[in-house]
This record gives structure tokens, sequence and C-alpha cells, in this order.
């Protein structure tokens, strides 16, 4: 049998979270990142970019048929973005439900999108939708080795032992 430790290892992932331009110029990066970090979740990559719109494109590359498309890659790439990496057992599903529904006027209150954002072309953050895309993104993003492994004091009380 596995031992717990082995356990959380193994369900240990990786997401790609995104301040997009208008959380930046709203102030919200220490709201946003307070909430990853108060959940548990661990910080190993982080870095404030302004995308060219090349890069936009690629990074929502799925949406390229999608009307709003160009809309979407102009505003991405129009000012800084906080691109990080966050790292925890189920981190790239319970940060979607951190986040919210796409549209903020159907997210829940409690989640981001729902407390900070009012429009979906103005909805603050960007969160990688499944592992494959979480894995694709982090690399479109950052260089493994800029990626951080170190571990915290506080994982054996988010775990248990
Ligand atoms: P997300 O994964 O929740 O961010 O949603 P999607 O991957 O479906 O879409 C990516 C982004 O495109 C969203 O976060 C919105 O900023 C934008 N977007 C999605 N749908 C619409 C839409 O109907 N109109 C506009 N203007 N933007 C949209
Ligand atoms: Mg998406």
């Amino acid at each position: 049998m596995l031992q717990e430790q082995e356990v959380h290892a193994a369900q240990m992932e990786q997401t790609f979270i995104a301040i997009k331009p208008d959380g930046v110029q709203r102030g919200l990066i220490s709201e946003i990142v307070s909430r990853f970090e108060r959940k548990g979740f661990k910080l190993v990559a982080i870095k404030v970019v302004v995308p060219s719109k090349e890069f936009a494109q690629k990074h929502y590359h799925d949406l390229k048929e999608r009307p709003f498309f160009n809309g979407l890659c102009d505003f991405l790439s129009s000012g800084p973005v906080i691109a990080m990496v966050w790292e925890g057992e189920g981190v790239i599903k319970y940060g979607r439900k951190l986040i919210g529904a796409t549209d903020p006027q159907k997210s829940e209150p409690g989640t981001i999108r729902g407390d900070l954002a009012v429009v979906v072309g103005r909805n603050i953050i960007h969160g990688s939708d499944g592992p494959e895309t979480a894995k694709d993104e982090i690399n479109l993003w950052f260089k493994p080795e800029d990626l951080v492994s170190y571990s915290s004091n506080a994982e054996k009380w988010i775990y248990g032992e």
C-alpha cells in the first residue's frame, strides 16, 4: 500500500495561472495571489510580461475560430500580465473553481471573477482547463528551469504528515 505521503506526491499537479492586463491595471495582483496562497497552493514560478500579439495568439490558439479571438489577443498583449505556475493536489480543477465561470455574470460570489469582474471580455484571470493544457501553457510561458522546486513547512499542516 502507498504511504500517505506517496499518495500526495502522486496527486501533485501544476497549473498555469495568469492575471490579465485588466487585473494588473486594477491593482488586483495581491488579492488574486492571496486566494491561491491562502488555499494552500504553492507558487513555483512567477513573472511580469507583456506578451506580443503573436504570443497571445499561440496561448489562445484553440479559440482562433471564435469571433472575439482578435480582440482577445489584442487585449492580452495590451499590457503587463502576471504569469504564474501554482502547484498542489488538485490545483488544475480547483484553480478553475477559485477563478469561477468564464462569464463573470455567471460566476458564483466567492470566486475571483464573481467577486472582482463584471463582463466576459474583462474577466481578469486565466487558468488552465485540464492536465494537457496546463502542461502546454506552462511550456509556452516558462522554461523548465524557471520552475522552482521547494518544500515548505506548511505542507505537513496542509496535507497531513
Ligand atoms: P476561460 O477558460 O474561462 O478563460 O474561457 P475560454 O477559454 O472559453 O475563453 C478564453 C477567454 O476568452 C475568456 O476568459 C474571455 O476573456 C474570452 N471570452 C470567452 N468567451 C467570450 C465571449 O463570448 N466574448 C468575449 N468578448 N470574450 C470571450
Ligand atoms: Mg480557457
